[in-house]
């Protein structure tokens, strides 16, 4: 059957640039999400304004769509397996419960051969008092579900750094006490798996946070040929552990000898891969778009060096000033209320020609 219309699940930025990718392809995208006139329903053909896990509206969208994607990855897993029986859904709702649950992702990747820091479930404040022992008073707690952009979590320093009421602060819930990796730097890496098993990724990304927040991602990373196969490798390796079809991110330390130590994978697009809409012929967008609908994989190289900039509440107010440089490719998002830490737009600066390696 030919795929003529596209369901996302979610309506914000990321479900925005895919449904904006999708039009130029000549698919049709119908949003649900319960936010009306949101970022991605503006610019897609239709709506269903109603929760991820409404069973009508899972229904309708079912009904109306080809195929169906996700943009973010706390789509509740029941939700994605009841579509899953009625209508093909990429990625597979198996990847939305291996990324919903950081010990479930650790010990995933582990199962893979790949490297993470070392870790504790969390479920109790003794647990976190024994588990920071193990780890000599360091390391970095948080929530094993729903956090995001640095939100629920703590940095242990130290045995001069209190535990006392750590596990009820962050909330009661269950925890992970992952081992302080003092890193180098961190990258991300993009990569797309088409469903005959065709694996592609890009150049990995250079990326700095700010309090908990992307700020930039930057081309090229300062990392080694070696270094950067093998965050490519490792991507691979993951996407084809779990039968994957779409575009995924995953985020990487690098320490000093330029090993790897796996952070976090994102079963989605992602805002570290931002800067392949500016730099590359074919985006992450597309990619995940020809991925999710059997199209075939498009070319991931890379042509410029590039800075990709978030743009995050009130550094919505310099982009007169980023219009006004003729190289750079500004994107907003359509939101109309700016708020501390929300993600507004992006901006990508080419920065030169890539150099041939
Ligand atoms: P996350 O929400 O897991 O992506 O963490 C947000 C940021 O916190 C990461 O990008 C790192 O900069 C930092 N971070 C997270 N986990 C660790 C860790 N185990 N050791 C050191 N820094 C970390």
């Amino acid at each position: 059957m030919s795929i003529r219309t596209i369901g996302i699940i979610g309506g914000g930025q990321l479900g925005r640039m895919l449904a904006m990718a999708a039009a130029r392809l000549n698919f049709t995208t119908i949003i649900l999400e319960p936010q009306a006139d949101c970022p991605a329903a503006q610019v897609a053909n239709a709506q269903i304004v109603a929760a991820y896990d409404d069973p009508a509206a899972l229904a309708e969208l079912a009904a109306r769509c080809d195929v169906v994607t996700y943009e973010f990855e706390n789509v509740p897993v029941v939700a994605a397996e009841a579509l899953q029986r009625s209508v093909p859904v990429h990625p597979p709702a198996r990847a939305l419960d291996i990324a919903q649950d950081r010990v479930t992702e650790k010990r995933f990747l582990n199962g893979c051969g790949i490297e993470t820091a070392s870790f504790h479930a969390v479920d109790s404040q003794d647990d976190l008092e024994q588990a920071l022992a193990d780890f000599g008073g360091r390391g970095v707690l948080k929530t094993r579900r729903l956090g995001y952009d640095g939100k629920g979590q703590r940095v242990f320093r130290g045995s001069a750094d209190s535990a006392a009421g750590a596990y009820a602060a962050l909330g009661g819930v269950p925890l992970i006490l992952e081992s302080f990796v003092a890193f180098e730097r961190e990258v991300s890496v993009i990569a797309a798996r088409a469903a005959d098993g065709n694996i592609v990724s890009y150049d990995p990304a250079e990326n700095v946070h700010r309090d908990g927040i992307l700020h930039t991602s930057t081309l090229p990373a300062r990392i080694t040929v070696s270094t950067a196969a093998a965050a490519r490798e490792s991507a691979a390796r993951l996407l084809a552990a779990m039968d994957y079809v779409g575009v995924l991110g995953m985020e990487f330390f690098v320490m000093a000898d330029g090993s790897l130590i796996a952070n976090e994978i994102a079963p989605r697009v992602h805002n570290s891969g931002h800067w392949t809409e500016a730099a590359c012929v074919v985006s992450q967008f597309e990619q995940h778009i020809r991925a999710v609908t059997a199209l075939p994989l498009g070319d991931t190289r890379r042509h410029s060096n590039c800075v990709m900039t978030n743009l995050i509440g009130d550094d919505i107010g310099e982009v007169p000033a980023w219009l006004a440089r003729p190289d750079v490719l500004v994107h907003l998002y359509g939101k109309t209320e700016s708020r501390q830490g929300r993600k507004m737009g992006h901006v990508t600066a080419l920065t030169g020609p890539k150099m041939a390696s």
